[in-house]
């Protein structure tokens, strides 16, 4: 149908072809597929907090006052909330619609047409997705065996067209960390480097404290993991001013909604609160670890975020994302040539852990 409209003629070629960002499964959408019914689903494929936001969150959005009118577009309060969460400048903040919006962003002020990203895979595939839409090439330098980055690959990957190079830390999907010493080596090469830390309050590593030293170098965090707030989609960079007032300049205005706003300032004063909850993630990681380490067929790989990557050792990972989704437990699959024998599970309450393991061990059963 769409050679009948011709407007393929209009659109940018480079988009033509543009694979999409392969998103989450929303529950709701399989109403009727599955063998449970909808609100027994068991959803751990996006390292969402299974114990969900702070009761402040609910109780102060039940009531709040300022719906109808646009929030500051300066963020200012918001800019200092998150400062003083942080311990930096106000002005060293930007906000965003999740840090999804912020690599966006960011990608949209370093890079255009030709230009190149470095990309550290398997990794995040925002960084990918951003990048092709600008129109930029993306240079790939693979992990290790066990994920690590290959600093030297890095730097000599480095052309005339590099604009910037991703790092997350802890990684997605593989959950392990780069030691600092490897990237102040890539921060050292002067380039724009941004450093995603989305699982900082799971990993507690961060180099926050090095922004001050490297005019170069940009941290990312969300309220998505940790704060359980993934659906009111708020995000913020830690960067040198200069970055940040160019951010501020290029962003949409009112990026950042009303309920967003309104949860952080809940989330902060409930601090003590979420963390608890954080160290029972941590915990119930270790848990998850253990057993799924006890399944001959699946290699788990350690963690420093919420979630574990497992090789699933005779390939067939995408069959068994499909049989653990009949049985209404979602766990993530990349499609990719990297990740193709692997399933990312984010970990849950203990009793997900339970079911989930439960549910392998009947896969097992009759397939494996
Ligand atoms: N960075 C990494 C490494 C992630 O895994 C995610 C979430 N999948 C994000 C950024 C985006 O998080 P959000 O947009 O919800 O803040």
């Amino acid at each position: 149908m769409s050679e009948n409209t011709g407007i393929e003629r209009f659109i940018r070629p480079e988009l033509a072809t543009l694979a999409g960002y392969s998103a989450s499964t929303s529950p709701d959408t399989l109403e009727g597929k599955v063998e449970v019914p909808v609100e027994g689903i068991i959803k751990l494929d996006a390292n969402e907090n299974p114990y969900g936001c702070s009761p402040r969150v609910n109780q102060a959005l039940a009531t709040y006052p300022y719906f109808s009118i646009y929030p500051d577009s300066g963020q200012t309060e918001l800019r200092k909330l998150l400062a003083g969460y942080v311990g930096v400048a106000p002005e060293r903040i930007v906000a965003s619609n999740g840090s999804n919006q912020l690599i966006d962003l960011i990608i949209r002020l370093f890079v255009g047409p030709g230009e190149e990203v470095i990309n550290c895979v398997p990794t995040f595939d925002v960084y990918r997705f951003s990048t092709e839409i600008c129109g930029g090439t993306l240079v790939e330098v693979p992990r290790d065996t066990n994920f690590a980055v290959n600093v030297k690959a890095v730097k000599t990957a480095i052309s005339k067209k590099t604009k910037i190079i991703f790092l997350a830390n802890p990684n997605s999907p593989t959950g392990n960390l780069t030691p600092q010493k490897d990237i102040l080596e890539i921060a050292g090469t002067g380039l724009p480097l941004v450093v995603d830390e989305a699982y900082y309050e799971f990993s507690r590593e961060t180099v926050v404290p090095l922004v001050k030293k490297y005019a170069n170098l940009m941290v990312l965090r969300t309220f998505s993991k940790w704060a359980g707030l993934a659906g009111l989609r708020v995000g913020y960079g830690i960067s040198p001013p200069k970055i940040a007032n160019y951010l501020m300049t290029i962003k949409m205005p009112y990026n950042v909604n009303m309920a967003a706003i309104a949860a952080v300032q809940e989330s902060l004063k409930d601090i003590d609160y979420l963390m608890g909850r954080v160290k029972a993630i941590i915990a119930e990681r270790e848990r998850l670890f253990e057993k799924l380490k006890k399944l001959k067929w699946l290699k788990p790989y350690p963690s420093r975020a919420n979630f574990i990557l497992c090789a699933v050792l005779n390939g067939r990972a995408g069959e068994l994302k499909q049989k653990l989704q009949n049985k209404g437990i979602l766990v993530r699959y990349f499609n990719t040539p990297l990740l193709r024998n692997y399933i990312r599970i984010s970990v849950g309450k203990p009793e997900h852990t339970d079911a989930l393991i439960k549910a392998l061990r009947e896969i097992e059963e009759v397939v494996y």
